[in-house]
């Protein structure tokens, strides 16, 4: 998807914008030179913007429009070292709603439903974003925030919510104690807008079937606005993004040269008509693809996959990448394999070798499955993998995050 002649016009805006303020971009531009770009390569030899150079501009180094026109902040939670803080204009505000807004009705929300929004409301930009897209929508909010479940189910039934925002873990807890109390036939929801944090189909399926609703995927970052930058509409075949506010690419971590549509690598971002803190050719370590082609709904906006975890997970095998979320997909397709598996890659002889461990749930041959997989990552990935099955419970499991890649090359 490259970058058309409107969106160069738009970023040329930005470039100006961001000159102008002298902020840590606007200086990278003037160091390289540029003061605009005419053509998508001149695009592509854009500097890329970093997590690290927006802490370094913190508190209020991003501010991109004069202090008059800044009316609110949002924060990013940073785990180590300083927060990341977005300033917005009225105008930022404004369009991050109608962005939102538009993910509702890609959902086939309208102004009739009764949204419950449970993600946390603050200097986070998750609640807000999804109660001011709704009032946008004009449908009905209902505040609740994150935890007490109990309330929850209350307001739930009392209110007659039809539409759940939450978490895709907070749904399946709400999903488990709707049914331990037996409420199910209390509860009025129809669909659930899930943040896109990365969750397996086995998950997003039992959501589902329990609750009895049709879920869908919203993506965001704080850097970028917030939730609600795309959603996939009911043919489900990837999130549409709104390539009227910014335009996405997907780079190779690390050559960081675009990839051909369809390829998976690291999604980039640029804001097209962002004013409080604008941000060209932003890496966000998120992993996708865009999905080439047109969706069934005829929507004009391109589409991004889920989300197929963070940059830290890619494996370079062989000069291949290679992310463990493919392995997952193809080991799902076998149904005699258990849902535990392990990828242990090692260099033997000058080369890299990559070993895939498997459970077997059945009575199965396991020279033959084993054979069956590293046929089909072969035909996935490109070179074949050492597979081997093991009995059901043989792989070790871990109450937090099970570590499934060990890379004992640099050992
Ligand atoms: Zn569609």
């Amino acid at each position: 998807m490259r970058i058309s002649d409107t969106q160069l016009e738009l970023v040329n805006k930005q470039i100006k914008a961001l000159t102008a303020a002298d902020n840590f971009y606007g200086r990278k531009l003037k160091e390289a030179g540029i003061t605009g770009v005419d053509s998508p390569e001149a695009f592509e030899a854009l500097p890329f913007s970093e997590k690290d150079d927006l802490r370094g501009a913190y508190p209020l180094g991003l501010m991109t429009a004069p202090e008059e026109k800044i009316v609110r902040i949002h924060s990013s939670s940073g785990t180590t070292g300083l927060p990341v803080i977005i300033p917005y204009t009225a105008k930022d505000v404004e369009d991050w709603a109608i962005m939102f807004a538009r993910c509702y009705e890609y959902a086939g929300i309208t102004n009739m439903d009764r949204i419950q929004i449970t993600p946390g409301y603050g200097l986070w930009t998750a609640g807000i974003g999804f109660q001011n897209g709704a009032e946008r929508l004009g449908a009905m909010v209902i505040p609740m925030g994150p935890g007490n479940t109990e309330k929850q189910l209350q307001m739930m039934q009392d209110m007659g919510s039809t539409v759940l925002c939450s978490t895709s873990s907070y749904a399946l807890l709400l999903s488990e104690e709707i049914e331990k109390r037996g409420i199910k036939n209390k509860i009025k929801l129809k669909k659930g807008v899930i943040g896109s944090e990365r969750w397996s189909d086995k998950m997003r399926n039992t959501i589902a079937t329990s609750l009895g609703i049709e879920l869908y995927d919203i993506y965001g970052l704080t850097e970028i606005y917030g939730p609600g930058i795309g959603i996939n509409c009911k043919y489900n075949t990837g999130m549409h993004y709104w390539d009227d506010y910014l335009y996405i690419e997907i780079i190779d971590p690390v050559t960081l040269k675009p990839v051909p549509d369809g390829q998976p690598g690291e999604i980039v971002i640029t804001t097209l008509v962002k004013e409080g803190a604008p941000l060209i050719r932003y890496r966000t370590h998120d992993l996708s693809r865009i999905i080439p082609g047109q969706c069934p709904c005829g929507s004009r906006h391109p589409r991004l996959d889920t989300i197929m975890g963070r940059t830290d997970d890619m494996m370079k095998i062989k000069g291949v990448n290679v992310f463990p979320r493919q392995i997952e997909e193809i080991l799902q397709a076998f149904p005699e394999a258990s849902s535990e598996y392990q990828i242990r890659i090692s260099h033997l002889d000058g080369k890299d070798t990559m070993r895939i461990y498997v459970e077997t749930n059945g009575s199965v041959d396991f020279l033959d499955l084993a054979n069956r997989i590293a046929t089909k990552v072969k035909s996935v990935i490109g070179f074949t993998p050492l597979v081997k099955v093991v009995e059901n419970g043989l792989l070790p499991r871990s109450e937090k995050k099970t570590k499934r890649v060990i890379d004992e090359r640099y050992d």
